[in-house]
């Protein structure tokens, strides 16, 4: 791991077996952080924080740096996108073009943010003279837990804005996904970037994840994953009232009107519940499809899964590997117990494949309604739950989209512009998109309403994450 610049043991000597999903092989085994550990990297954070060199760095040297890091990941790239291959099971192409090229331009798009970080003068009406103004400083020493799901562009997610504000980070990715963290943490010296600023701890979350968001010197915790833990994350920050940030789990509607494309509806539906094998947060895991075409949405999203290619992802011809671990293979197996004991209709998939690696086949469920738990939870795996609806009102068609206790992306596939706005008002969704799905960019602000988390990600609000407002009032 890395702690203050150094590579390191966990102080209990414990490490974690590393799986490959589509073998179930060791490939390494990495340290077990926990409470000790966590309080070194914090240590460390906190004295890079204070009185490191990275504190006197102006904003054009900081920019440079985290610009740098763009640059060595580019460098690297194919190199990551193997090791996203062999640790999560991606399709090596995916890793390639989505992770690794969506990390680069983070880090890019957040370079361009140390100099444009920038107070305001404020008109106040006080009796008497003032000069008023506010000034933006970085909030402190940052604890970020991360998910297997995207490691790497989870990592720059979290990693370019806080080093663009100026903060210290803590970094624990996902015990099932540690290698790509632990690879970059190599390229943070070579940028320049001064020891204790990032450090990296592999460890479980109950151990090493629960210790760094109770962390009482822990001034902010930046969390993606489960919207479960998410709770806890929030219960263990109130200790000191860190300033948390939470990106969680969707069951996000994919709404596809009679008017629209359809082959390219059915195509985008079907890639955005199967893409990373079902594995986003965005999935468009609830499908509905107009009366009047969903016997065509059903029978063309089903021929989609056909096509796809199931292998490990180290093969570069495979459109799909397999699911992160054993806990999410067995989850999505049960999910399809319950469905099929609830009455859904098997279309295709439904079953794991094989005896060796997690994987499962693409699944299309029909027959499915608001009550049942595939319905309502979230799965996370490659299975999409298809209804129809019927009423042309568009705030009955919302209601259906609404009926979630998430709120994180909606897509609306339509011809019709007054629909497609309108729908985008009317679902209450952080993120809504139109005629596409799983969109995201650097400067595209990205998070969800309700249980879905707090806080947008990406694009200038980030920013406020990082940053404390510190407002200053001289009298003249
Ligand atoms: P998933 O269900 O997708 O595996 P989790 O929410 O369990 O997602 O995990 C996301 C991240 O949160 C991982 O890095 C994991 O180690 C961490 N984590 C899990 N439990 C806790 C906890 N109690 N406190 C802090 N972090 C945790």
């Amino acid at each position: 791991m890395l702690i203050d610049g150094k590579w390191v043991d966990a102080r209990s000597g414990k490490t974690l077996p590393v799986e490959d999903p589509a073998t179930q092989e060791i490939v390494t085994h990495v340290p077990a952080a926990e409470k000790a550990d966590v309080d070194r990297a914090v240590e460390a954070a906190r004295r890079a924080f204070e009185s490191g060199p990275w504190s006197r760095l102006s904003p054009a040297e900081r920019s440079k740096m985290v610009w740098r890091l763009g640059d060595l990941l580019e460098q690297h790239a194919d190199e990551f996108a193997e090791i996203e291959s062999l640790d999560a099971g991606k399709p090596v192409g995916n890793a390639r073009n989505q992770d690794v090229e969506g990390a680069i331009g983070l880090f890019r798009y957040m370079a361009g943010w140390p100099q444009r970080l920038a107070g305001e003068t404020v008109p106040v009406s006080s009796t008497g003279d003032w000069h008023a103004y506010t000034l933006r400083e970085p909030v402190g020493v940052v604890g970020q837990i991360i998910p297997w799901n995207f490691p790497l562009l989870m990592l720059s997610w979290k990693v370019a804005p806080a080093l663009a504000a100026g903060c210290t980070i803590v970094l624990k990715p996902a015990e099932q996904t540690p290698l790509s963290a632990l690879r970059f943490g190599e390229l943070v010296a070579e940028a320049g970037i001064p020891d204790g600023v990032v450090n990296i701890l592999t460890g479980y979350g109950e151990a090493a994840g629960a210790a760094l968001a109770a962390h009482p010197d822990v001034d902010k915790i930046a969390f993606t994953g489960s919207t479960e833990v998410g709770k806890l994350i929030v219960r263990a920050a109130a200790g000191n009232l860190k300033r948390v940030s939470l990106e969680l789990g969707g069951k996000s509607p994919a709404i596809v009107f009679p008017d629209a494309d359809l082959d390219h509806a059915i195509a985008g539906t079907a890639d955005a519940i199967f893409y990373n094998q079902g594995q986003c947060c965005t999935a468009g895991s609830r499908l509905f499809a107009h009366k009047s075409i969903y016997d065509r949405v059903v029978e063309g999203v089903a021929a989609q899964a056909g096509k796809l290619k199931i292998g490990h992802g180290l093969d570069p011809s495979v459109n799909l590997g397999p699911l992160v671990s054993k806990d999410q293979h067995d989850r999505v197996s049960g999910f399809l117990q319950s469905g099929r004991a609830e009455g859904a209709e098997v279309v295709t998939g439904g079953n794991a494949i094989g005896d060796k690696g997690y994987f499962f086949e693409p699944t299309v469920l029909a027959q499915t309604s608001r009550t049942m738990r595939v319905v309502r939870e979230e799965i996370f795996g490659p299975v999409v739950c298809v209804q129809s609806f019927d009423d042309d009102d568009l705030d009955a068609v919302a209601k259906f989209a609404n009926d979630t206790e998430y709120g994180l992306l909606a897509s609306v596939w339509t011809r019709n512009l007054k629909v497609a706005h309108m729908m985008a008002r009317k679902i209450k969704a952080g993120m809504i998109c139109i005629n596409a799905h799983n969109y995201g960019d650097a400067a595209w602000p990205f998070g969800g309403y309700k249980q879905s988390g707090w806080g947008r990600e990406m694009g200038k609000e980030v920013m406020e994450h990082y940053t404390e407002t510190k407002s200053v009032a001289a009298r003249l």
